[in-house]
């Protein structure tokens, strides 16, 4: 699972996505994360996927740079760059900017979760708190993965 937050129009947004699909980031309706509004954001600016076990961004934009921040390293993705993010790393498209919280391991058959009981999410049963919205996980529901139907 991937946990970004970010900041745009003044406000702060904090999501979990999984790895199975790419996450799309742009101004159009139909991307995952839609930026509304600004000129410096493309229709279809970017895009997040797993590849070889690793979190990459590609600049979708023909126009519009992505700017990367991994640890010190800073570098500008121009169309159709891509880079790998590690977790804490921080990028920027027009003027909203996005962290990559964590990266957390997909649940193997048989583990044990908890199910936060603020918004429904599914976490390891080590975890104290929901990553997204804080809520304390001390008495929430325990289920072995996968759910039964
Ligand atoms: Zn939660």
């Amino acid at each position: 699972m991937i946990i970004l937050k970010w900041h745009y129009n003044d406000e702060l947004h904090k999501e979990a996505f999984g790895k199975e699909r790419p996450i799309t980031i742009g101004r159009s309706n139909s991307a995952d994360i839609v930026l509304e509004g600004n000129a410096q954001v493309s229709r279809s600016h970017a895009s997040l996927y797993y590849k070889d076990n690793q979190l990459h961004i590609l600049n979708l934009s023909k126009k519009n740079p992505v700017d990367v921040q991994n640890s010190d390293k800073h570098r500008r993705l121009n169309s159709d760059d891509d880079a790998v993010l590690e977790e804490g790393a921080i990028f920027r498209i027009g003027p909203a900017q996005f962290q990559v919280v964590s990266l957390e391991p997909e649940p193997h058959d048989g583990e044990l979760m908890v199910q936060c009981p603020k918004c429904g999410r599914y976490w390891p049963a080590s975890k104290l708190d929901c990553p997204i919205d804080g809520w304390s996980l001390a008495n929430a529901r325990t289920v072995r993965w996968p759910l039964e139907q």
